[in-house]
């Protein structure tokens, strides 16, 4: 049986897609490519050439691509007609970025809850930060409280929390915003891969997103969002492609994407985000958003049932829990949360984060100094895997670890 075999026998057959499946449910850091996106990736690799540079074949073929995808992309957010659409390397890329075209005076209001990326590119500019309260109607006020008393252009918030999975309410805070002449930059790295996203609908300014968080190979991301800010912001890298004209003691950008993207974009990147995209946004909503939920659901009971587990919330004081994506924080008493991942990896074969998810803010004011358990879904997840994740968890409190644990490289390894 799979308890039996130990961690160093268990990596190889595990990487090998042997007989014992492991259970990565870790897919809040990074999902594992879709099919058809490893299908589209091959299928492109034989054309892949420069894009706007060349009358060949492959550099045709590859432009086209390129400017396709940020067309899938657009509608795959619900974006306007207008709105541009600049490839990025991520959603850090992203927001950095965007932090480059803050109109000159304004400032940017964020939340603590907010992951680094989400964070640190506004400590670059002229900022506010607001503490989020136990509920979402205190939340606003406090967001609202600040939007009265500054001179606020943007609000940077989170569509759902990389910490605990909380969906927070962006239609709302963007009506909010507009009230005060601000606008909202939504952070969907975790959204995306888990809701449908309607930004014209919801009036969101501008929306970020992470391919591979969305089942697309790492090195692509996106802005999406309204232009006049994105033209006449400063340029996200300075180099070829960027401009309208160069001397040698001058130059003067270009408008559109091509003002952020200098140099030779990551064309296959791009291509492959759009194809999940395109896949995503063909899944069927309802069994999508219930295979999820289900999970969570039935992960938060079984870990919420056993003695010296807490379940973790940014919005406890909410009467009924937020709307979730599958995203799970618990943290087990008596154990550190690094030797709790290891156990879970070495003895049951689950994969989760530990640690405090690029969010030092939030898991400081929530008591986790030395951070918690993060255990995510996405669409191979099964309900075995959060039953295996509970077993494992429930066995360690009732028989303690079954191996010597050492820190090696700041890791703990049986
Ligand atoms: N925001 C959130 C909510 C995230 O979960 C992450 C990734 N953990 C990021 C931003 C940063 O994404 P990336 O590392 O792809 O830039």
């Amino acid at each position: 049986p799979f308890q039996e075999v130990t961690g160093a026998e268990l990596a190889a057959p595990l990487l090998d897609g042997g007989a014992i499946r492991y259970a990565n449910l870790d897919y809040a850091a990074s999902a594992p490519a879709l099919a058809s996106v490893t299908a589209y990736l091959e299928q492109l690799l034989p054309y892949y050439a420069s894009v706007h540079r060349g009358a060949g074949y492959a550099s045709q073929v590859s432009t086209s691509v390129y400017e396709h995808s940020r067309n899938v992309l657009r509608s795959f957010v619900g974006g306007r007609t207008d709105d541009l659409v600049i490839f990025t390397r991520n959603t850090t890329d992203s927001l950095n970025l965007l932090a480059g075209c803050i109109p000159a005076g304004g400032e940017v209001l964020y939340l603590d809850i907010e992951h680094h990326a989400n964070l640190l590119p506004w400590q670059a500019v002229p900022h506010r930060s607001v503490v989020a309260r136990p509920s979402i109607a205190a939340t606003l006020e406090a967001i609202e409280a600040e939007l009265a008393g500054g001179q606020v252009a943007l609000v940077a918030i989170t569509g759902a929390s990389n910490v605990t999975g909380e969906i927070f309410p962006i239609a709302e805070t963007a009506r909010l915003a507009h009230r005060y002449g601000a606008r909202v930059v939504v952070d969907a790295a975790q959204l995306a891969p888990h809701r449908r996203l309607d930004i014209a609908r919801d009036n969101i300014d501008y929306v970020v997103l992470s391919g591979h968080k969305l089942y697309a190979p790492f090195g692509a991301g996106a802005i999406i969002g309204r232009a006049d800010w994105l033209d006449s912001g400063t340029p996200h890298l300075a180099g070829g492609g960027a401009v309208k004209q160069v001397r040698l003691d001058g130059v003067v950008w270009t408008t559109g994407p091509a003002r952020h993207e200098a140099g030779s974009p990551n064309v296959l990147g791009a291509a492959t985000l759009a194809r999940a995209a395109e896949h995503i946004a063909q899944l069927d909503e309802e069994a999508w958003q219930q295979h999820e939920s289900v999970l969570r659901g039935y992960l938060i009971e079984r870990l919420e049932a056993v003695d010296s587990v807490t379940v973790h919330r940014i919005f406890s004081g909410e009467a009924t829990p937020l709307d979730a994506i599958g995203v799970v924080n618990f943290s087990v008493a008596g154990y550190d949360a690094g030797l709790v991942a290891a156990y879970l990896s070495a003895e049951h074969g689950v994969g989760v984060r530990d640690g405090k998810f690029c969010a030092h803010p939030l898991l400081n004011r929530l008591g986790l100094p030395s951070g918690a358990l993060r255990a995510s879904f996405g669409l191979g997840s099964r309900l075995e895997d959060a039953a295996r994740l509970a077993d494992g968890v429930a066995a360690l409190v009732r028989d303690g670890l079954r191996h010597d644990y050492v820190v090696e490289s700041g890791r703990w390894v049986p």
